[in-house]
């Protein structure tokens, strides 16, 4: 295979990173960019075998990375922060190339954030730490251990940004890590490998596989020496990931799927409620968080409708390397066909398309036209299903209550968010919701020191902050009782 492919100028190394070396596979995989259908390079295929040798690595490098002093460990995060600042721009055109996402926002939003993910978990782990506390005169210490090799499985919607907000607090910990990227978008998980090597981060302690869920992600799953596994992907797939972990009963952190609703209530500011709604086809609707269920008073509906229309058709959609763009190509061919067959049979149930329907046949390729479909039953597959695409639903409601038991009735619970005017309306509201995350009169302001993930069928546990670290520790209490000790002067 040839070992480095060239996208948009920038040289990538399409191998493993396993223990600081680059290694191939026998086979290889072909990356394919959707903006515009040419191939980016053929990647190495992991299977058991490179997944082995990278678990085998992070494990003989973590006894020395768990020992290195904190504040070592968080220069060394410092470093590769301000390494991915020093290639941001390499970053964000790769990703771009890779995943279809906006360029605009990997320049200003998502590169800053990975590097922002560094910085982060750095400082809290200068300031992890609680106070002691005794019991009957005995003194009860609280430690945060790191757990061991830790593997992260991660989706190819937001890569590098989802990868690191697992990597930075992992190793912050102490762990070791095995990343293994998603198929679809592979290439600025490599580049990080270079960033962190170029930080001074030892040999072993980071190490990335490339390769199908099916096959590296699998071996990784089941490995019995990884300690940790934090997944962020579909249900179907947690599903098949927390099955292997059994075996081992390997604690394991998910983030999955969504079907959030955005609940607009009469007294809302109705031009913020539009806003709201129409942002919910950035990244082309590939947001787990993505507000899909459009909830709206019926007595404000007709104008809402009125006003979304007019917004979403000011929307361009088009190459996402054009600062002008609003909405790119949707990921994979794959992935095109799986939200126009969603649409499809919404439409051939009855539903209808207010705007879009169907794939942007001027621009070709893998652009899907953002959609807004009424007339849907709330036990149908479009309102209950994730659909991961420009596709939202809008639904209406007579009552408070009404839009509150809609909200809640899907097997999602990831998040929501609530436009209104009344204070009080929205604490009654909120404290009804079942989300991890409820966002009122705003959407997407996300803080690292807020726990974030999903109820029911969105996942299990939490991330940020604490949590994180949680996590990725076998948190500890020693209870030391008062005197007795021998005086060895
Ligand atoms: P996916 O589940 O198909 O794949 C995710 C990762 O799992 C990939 O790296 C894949 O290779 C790997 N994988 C697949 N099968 C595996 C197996 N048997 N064993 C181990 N690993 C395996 O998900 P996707 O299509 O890449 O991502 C989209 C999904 O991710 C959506 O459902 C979306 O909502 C969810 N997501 C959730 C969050 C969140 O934080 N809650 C964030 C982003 C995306």
């Amino acid at each position: 295979m040839t070992p480095r492919t060239t996208v948009a100028g920038v040289p990538v190394d399409t191998r493993h990173y396993i223990d600081g070396q680059r290694i191939a596979s026998a086979r290889t995989f072909a990356d394919v960019s959707p903006v515009d259908g040419r191939p980016l390079g053929e990647i190495a295929r992991g299977t058991a075998a490179e997944a082995d040798a990278a678990v085998a690595a992070a494990t003989a490098a973590f006894p020395g990375w768990a020992a290195t002093a904190r504040a070592e460990r968080a220069r060394v995060l410092r470093a590769i922060a301000d390494g991915v600042d020093k290639r941001l721009e390499d970053l964000a055109l790769v990703e771009t190339h890779d995943n279809g996402a906006l360029l605009r926002s990997h320049r200003r939003g998502v590169m800053p954030r990975v590097a922002h993910n560094f910085r982060f978990f750095a400082d809290r782990l200068l300031s992890l730490g609680q106070e002691d506390f005794t019991t009957r005169g005995h003194t009860n210490h609280v430690s945060w251990d790191p757990a061991g090799p830790c593997a992260l499985i991660t989706p190819w919607n937001a890569p590098l940004m989802l990868a690191t907000w697992k990597i930075a607090p992992a190793l912050a910990a102490g762990n070791t890590v095995v990343l293994k990227p998603a198929e679809w978008s592979p290439l600025t998980a490599s580049l990080l490998a270079d960033v962190a090597a170029g930080a001074g981060l030892p040999p072993g302690v980071l190490n990335v596989v490339q390769g199908y869920g099916s096959e590296a992600g699998a071996a990784l799953a089941g490995h019995p020496d990884v300690r940790r596994i934090s997944f962020t992907g579909s249900v179907a797939t947690a599903r098949t990931i927390t099955a292997a972990a059994a075996a081992h009963l390997t604690p394991t952190s998910l983030e999955l799927g969504g079907k959030s609703p955005l609940l607009v209530f009469a007294d809302a500011d109705l031009d913020l409620a539009v806003d709201l709604a129409v942002e919910q086809y950035d990244n082309a609707g590939q947001v787990c968080l993505a507000a899909t269920r459009l909830l709206v008073d019926e007595r404000i509906a007709q104008e809402f409708t009125r006003r979304f229309t007019e917004r979403a058709a000011s929307l361009v959609q088009g190459d996402p390397r054009e600062e002008s763009t609003d909405i790119g190509p949707v990921v994979h061919a794959r992935q095109l066909a799986r939200i126009d067959g969603f649409v499809r049979r919404a439409l051939a149930s009855g539903a209808r398309a207010v705007i879009g329907g169907g794939p942007h046949t001027a621009l070709g390729g893998l652009y899907y036209r953002p959609t807004l479909l009424t007339d849907v039953a709330q036990d149908s597959e479009i309102v209950q299903e994730e659909v991961f695409g420009p596709v939202l639903t809008l639904q209406t409601f007579r009552t408070q209550e009404e839009a509150v038991a809609l909200a809640n009735d899907t097997r999602f619970g990831l998040a929501a968010t609530v436009v209104t005017g009344d204070r009080e309306r929205a604490d009654r509201v909120t404290a009804q919701l079942v989300a991890g995350t409820v966002w009122v009169n705003c959407f997407f302001v996300r803080d690292l020191r807020a726990p974030f993930g999903g109820s029911r069928l969105s996942g299990v546990g939490r991330e940020g902050g604490t949590w994180s670290f949680d996590f990725y520790c076998d948190v500890k209490n020693t209870v030391t009782a008062p005197g007795g000790w021998r005086d060895h002067g």
